[in-house]
């Protein structure tokens, strides 16, 4: 069982629930995606078969300070395996789009939005560190291909990775990272869009991982919260590793 994005220091006694999951043979990428939880991520031992990523979600992008940029980068340094991210665009939030159209003006394409410089000063440290990218995206797939291409990530020759995270693309989408040495990490909504399911049948089996991108707002298969129901460490472990399996079911299922 391997996790490919979990968000850990979101979800309650992070450390307790890191211990059990091993215990139960459940190896994951933990992911830190805002200031407050690289602290904590840092301090939470794991074994050599999980990784820790550490990085800028688009959801804060219009909140990071240079002082953010500098911690960051020194965490990365100092975590020699650690992947950069997760990191991305989201159409939902602040600074998706420039400054001017948000004014309702028209906008200058050639001016980068405030989620896209974030996300390529993040792309620009993966490829300078040779780690890893866990990659968001809701909203324009060609658009963050483009500025992973723009940035020339991954550097030839490296072992660095694309990883899409929660994947919702289509074909083409598939097609176009290939050269950007792609991992697709599926998540159960990975299957709700008909042209992301034919997609995923699309990608080279190597290419696939499976998430269950948990936070404390996540959703076990019937649909509720396991956190918000009060359920234990032992309890949450279960709901976790039920999610994982279905969602590789519905892939052994779809293709
Ligand atoms: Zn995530």
């Amino acid at each position: 069982m391997f996790d490919f994005h979990l968000h850990l220091a979101r979800l309650p006694q992070p450390e307790q629930l890191a211990k059990a999951l091993l215990e139960r043979g459940y190896h994951f990428i933990a992911i830190a995606c805002e200031p407050w939880e690289w602290e904590i991520l840092e301090k939470i031992p794991l074994d050599d078969k999980c990784g820790k990523a550490f990085g800028i979600h688009p959801m804060i992008a219009t909140q990071v300070s240079e002082q953010d940029w500098d911690k960051l980068r020194e965490l990365l340094v100092k975590n020699t395996d650690a992947g950069v991210g997760e990191c991305g665009i989201d159409k939902r939030y602040e600074g998706y789009i420039t400054s001017e159209k948000v004014a309702g003006q028209s906008a200058f394409r050639s001016e980068i939005s405030t989620q896209e410089q974030v996300f390529k000063r993040q792309v620009e440290l993966a490829r300078e560190l040779r780690r890893d990218l866990q990659i968001h995206c809701v909203g324009d797939y060609a658009r963050l291909i483009k500025m992973l291409k723009e940035c020339r990530f991954p550097e030839p020759g490296t072992q660095a990775r694309s990883i899409f995270h929660r994947f919702g693309g289509d074909v083409s989408i598939v097609r176009a990272a290939q050269s950007l040495n792609p991992i697709f990490s599926l998540h159960k909504d990975s299957f709700r869009k008909k042209s992301t399911a034919a997609a995923i049948a699309e990608i080279p089996a190597e290419q696939v991982r499976f998430e269950t991108d948990a936070d404390e707002c996540f959703l076990n298969e019937e649909g509720r919260c396991p956190i918000k129901s009060g359920m234990t460490v032992t309890g949450i472990v279960d709901e976790l590793i039920t999610l994982l399996q279905s969602v590789k079911a519905r892939y052994d299922s779809n293709s």
